[in-house]
């Protein structure tokens, strides 16, 4: 099964999909992430996107959709998987449409569409309490699942990070640009393949489930 997941910055696309890999054996693509690690090992790369992800602006279509291609490649021989699953994107109707070229092309094509709902006040008060392990990828939120020591991930011990990003700032900044860019896509998708929206402000055990029983 091949699903894309949907949903504004801070809706908990991260927290699921890390639930859903286990759930459906799904190898995890997130562009964000990808990004992430060229940032932080200061490559070509990394230095041409730090800015721009910075201010909460979108990077370019061709680079986001050769990162694409690059996990395509590395992860085509995973026997150990049972589909793919991708988080953060597409993010623009041009990377929508590479994407489906990219698909049509191996004969693949995306199951399902899995949109977080979740309103902008709600995204707001989540990023601004949100934590990050670089190390392992976890998320914490102060307000409702803080890790066991201040600033110290429970899994693997990483120091955790406030994401530039998520800075009160930048994050009315990502909002407007989801709204303008990436939720058009949704229009563009509909009737083409199954789109399930799913209440993205309910407890996070119960959004899984409601993710689960969508997708079987
Ligand atoms: P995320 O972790 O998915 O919220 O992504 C963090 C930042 O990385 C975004 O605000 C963008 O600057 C950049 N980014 C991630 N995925 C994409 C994408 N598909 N297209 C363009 N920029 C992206």
């Amino acid at each position: 099964m091949n699903i894309v997941l949907f949903g504004p910055p801070g809706s908990g696309k991260g927290t699921q999909a890390a639930r859903l890999k286990e759930r459906f054996s799904l190898r995890h693509v997130s562009t964000g992430d990808l990004l992430r690690e060229a940032v932080a090992a200061q490559s070509d790369l990394g230095r041409k996107v730090e800015g721009i992800m910075a201010s909460g602006e979108l990077v370019s279509d061709d680079i986001v959709l050769e990162l694409i291609k690059e996990a395509a490649e590395a992860t085509k021989n995973d026997a150990a998987s049972e589909g793919w699953m991708l988080d953060g994107f597409p993010r623009t109707i041009a990377q929508a449409e590479g994407l489906t070229a990219l698909l049509d092309a191996e004969g693949d094509k995306i199951d399902a569409v899995v949109v977080l709902e979740v309103d902008r006040d709600a995204v707001i008060e989540r990023l601004s309490a949100r934590r990050s392990c670089p190390e392992c990828k976890a998320v914490y939120s102060l307000l409702v699942s803080p890790p066991a020591t201040e600033g110290v991930c429970d899994k693997c011990r990483g120091t955790l990070v406030h994401r530039e990003d998520d800075r009160p700032e930048t994050i009315a900044n990502r909002l407007d640009v989801y709204e303008r860019q990436t939720h058009p896509i949704l229009e563009h998708l509909e009737g083409r393949v199954a789109i399930h929206r799913i209440d993205g402000t309910a407890p996070v055990d119960e959004v899984s489930r409601a993710i689960e029983a969508a997708l079987t």
